[in-house]
C-alpha cells in the first residue's frame, strides 16, 4: 500500500461496497480544515456528517480523551463509570428531561426508544413517523424511516409503523388517534433535505398529543447539541418531547449515542430489558463532556445562532440573483440546505475543485454542516466560492 491510488483500488477489493467514497486521501485535520496527502487544504463544511462539532485537533478534547485513556478504556456496564454519570447529568440539565440510556450510535439509541415504546404502549398501538424521515439503518430504525429506497429491499420490517407526510396538518388530524402509541419527528429533517417543521404542524402535533397522550420522540441525532443555534432543534418550538435521541456530535468524533427520557417514561425499561457492551464508553463520554462544555458553556452556541443567520441570509441573496439555479434556501444555525433546480453532484465536485467539502442529500439539496467552531471568515469564503461557481 504505497500511494493513494492503491488504497482506492484496495478499498474496492477488500470492503463491501456500501459507500461511494470521495476520491481524496486525508492525512490530517486542524480546526475547520482537512489536509490531503497531495498537499491540498480543504474547508470542511461537511464535518464528518455533523459529527466534528469542534473541528479537528481540538486540544481540550484530546486532553480529556488522553486522561480517560490512562484510567481505563472500558469497564463494562456492570460497573459505574464516573464520566458516564457526569455526562448524563449534563444531558439532563440541557435537555430538561430526566434519565439517560447510553448507546454507541444514533440507530442504537433509536432501537432503545422503540423497545421502550413497545413495552409501554403494547404491540397493538401504532407508531407514527414521517415521509423522508431518517432514523438509522438497523431494523427498528429502518422501519421508522420515510425513504422507500432505503427500505424496499429489506422486508419484512417492524409492523404497526405508519408514515405520514411531513408538514401535512390534515394527515396528522386524520391519522393520529387513541390507537397512536408514539410519534417520531425530526424538527428539522437532515437526510430528508434539511426540511424544517412548520409552526402550525408542530402546534397541531402538540394539540393532538394533549388529546391522545402518545409518546413524542424528538430525533436530534443530527440537529442536537447546538447545531441549530439552540441546544436542540425542538427548542425552536413551544414543545416538550418525552424522549430525545442524540448521537453524531456528542462523542466528539468517538462513537456515542443516547436516549434521554422524561420522568413519566423513566421506569419503563428495567433490569435486563436492554443493554449494550460498549454503550456509553468512558472515553467517548469524556470527549462528550468536552463537547458539552465547549458548545454550551463557552458560548459557541450563540456564535452558531448569529453566524447561521448571516450564512442563510447571504445564501438567500445569492438565490435572488440566481432563481433559475436555486429553488430554495432553508435551515437553522449551522444546518443549512440549498435546493437546486438540478442534481447537486456536479456542484459538489466544483466545490471540491475549489477545496471546499460539502454534502449533497435528497438528490438536489446541498447540505451545509460546518463545524460549530467555524468563523465568519470561513463562511464568507464559502459564500464567495459558491457565488462564483453557481
Ligand atoms: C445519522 C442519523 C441517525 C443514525 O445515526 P447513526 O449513528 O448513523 O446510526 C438517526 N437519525 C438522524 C436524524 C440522523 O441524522
Amino acid at each position: 500500500m504505497k500511494d493513494s491510488k492503491d488504497i482506492f483500488k484496495l478499498e474496492k477489493e477488500f470492503l463491501i461496497q456500501t459507500y461511494k467514497r470521495i476520491p481524496i486521501e486525508i492525512s490530517h485535520g486542524k480546526g475547520v480544515f482537512l489536509y490531503s496527502t497531495d498537499g491540498k487544504k480543504y474547508l470542511d463544511f461537511f464535518s464528518g456528517l455533523a459529527v466534528n462539532a469542534l473541528g479537528y485537533g481540538n486540544e481540550k478534547l484530546i486532553l480529556a480523551v488522553e486522561e480517560q485513556l490512562k484510567k481505563y478504556l472500558h469497564l463494562s456496564n456492570f460497573y459505574v463509570s464516573k464520566t458516564q454519570i457526569e455526562l448524563a447529568e449534563k444531558l439532563i440539565k440541557y435537555s430538561g428531561l430526566n434519565e439517560v440510556f447510553f448507546a454507541n450510535s444514533g440507530t442504537e439509541a433509536v432501537e432503545a426508544s422503540v423497545k421502550l415504546i413497545r413495552k409501554y404502549a403494547g404491540p397493538e398501538k401504532k407508531i407514527i413517523s414521517f415521509s423522508n424521515a431518517f432514523h438509522g439503518r438497523t431494523y427498528g430504525a429502518l422501519s421508522l424511516g420515510g425513504k422507500e429506497k432505503y427500505k424496499k429491499q429489506f422486508s419484512p420490517l417492524s409492523p404497526n409503523i405508519v408514515q405520514l407526510e411531513y408538514n401535512n396538518l390534515e394527515q396528522l388530524k386524520k391519522n393520529i388517534d387513541a390507537e397512536t402509541g408514539a410519534v417520531y419527528i425530526e424538527f428539522i429533517q437532515g437526510e430528508g433535505g434539511i426540511t424544517v417543521a412548520s409552526n402550525q404542524f408542530v402546534d397541531t402535533l402538540i394539540a393532538l398529543k394533549e388529546k391522545y397522550n402518545f409518546i413524542l420522540v424528538a430525533d436530534e441525532v443530527q440537529s442536537g447539541i447546538g447545531r441549530t443555534g439552540k441546544p436542540f432543534a425542538y427548542n425552536h418550538y413551544n414543545v416538550e418531547p418525552d424522549l430525545v435521541i442524540i448521537a453524531k456530535p456528542i462523542g466528539g468524533g468517538l462513537p456515542l449515542g443516547a436516549l434521554i427520557v422524561n420522568q413519566k417514561y423513566s421506569e419503563v425499561l428495567s433490569y435486563g430489558d436492554h443493554g449494550s457492551t460498549f454503550g456509553g464508553n468512558p472515553v467517548s463520554c469524556a470527549a462528550g463532556l468536552t463537547v458539552i462544555d465547549e458548545v454550551f458553556g463557552k458560548g459557541i452556541i450563540n456564535e452558531v445562532a448569529t453566524l447561521g443567520d448571516h450564512f442563510i441570509s447571504n445564501l438567500r441573496k445569492i438565490q435572488r440573483e440566481k432563481p433559475d439555479k436555486i429553488s430554495d434556501v432553508r435551515g437553522m444555525g449551522f444546518m443549512i440546505g440549498v435546493e437546486l433546480n438540478e442534481q447537486c453532484s456536479g456542484i459538489i465536485e466544483k466545490f471540491r475543485e475549489n477545496e471546499i467539502l460539502v454534502n449533497c442529500t435528497h438528490e438536489n439539496v446541498i447540505r451545509i454542516l460546518p463545524p460549530l467552531i467555524s468563523k465568519k471568515e470561513n463562511i464568507d469564503y464559502f459564500l464567495n466560492i459558491f457565488h462564483a461557481i453557481i
